[in-house]
């Protein structure tokens, strides 16, 4: 796959989508969350009032990308990935 220089204003909703997941398909497997761990995050950020149409309103990350990468955390003020 080779990565895209766009910018999401540039692509359609359904290739935004996409450059999500390939982006995180892209991550090295040492980085990647393992999968009960994403869960867990995932399930944190869908109770938290910083989740707005799947970007986090703190850090402006999307939070399935945020949360797919092992080292990243939850930048609220409180951990709510801990
Ligand atoms: S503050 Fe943390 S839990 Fe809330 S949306 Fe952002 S990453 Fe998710």
């Amino acid at each position: 796959m080779r990565p895209c220089r766009c910018l999401l204003r540039e692509l359609s909703e359904a290739d935004s989508y996409k450059s999500v997941y390939d982006y995180i398909s892209l991550i090295p497997p040492d980085l990647k969350t393992e999968p009960p761990e994403l869960e867990k995050r995932l399930e944190a950020c869908k109770r938290c009032s910083s989740l707005v149409n799947g970007l986090c309103r703190i850090c402006g990350c999307f939070v399935e990308a945020r949360a797919a990468k092992k080292p990243n955390r939850c930048p609220g003020e409180k951990d709510m990935w801990d």
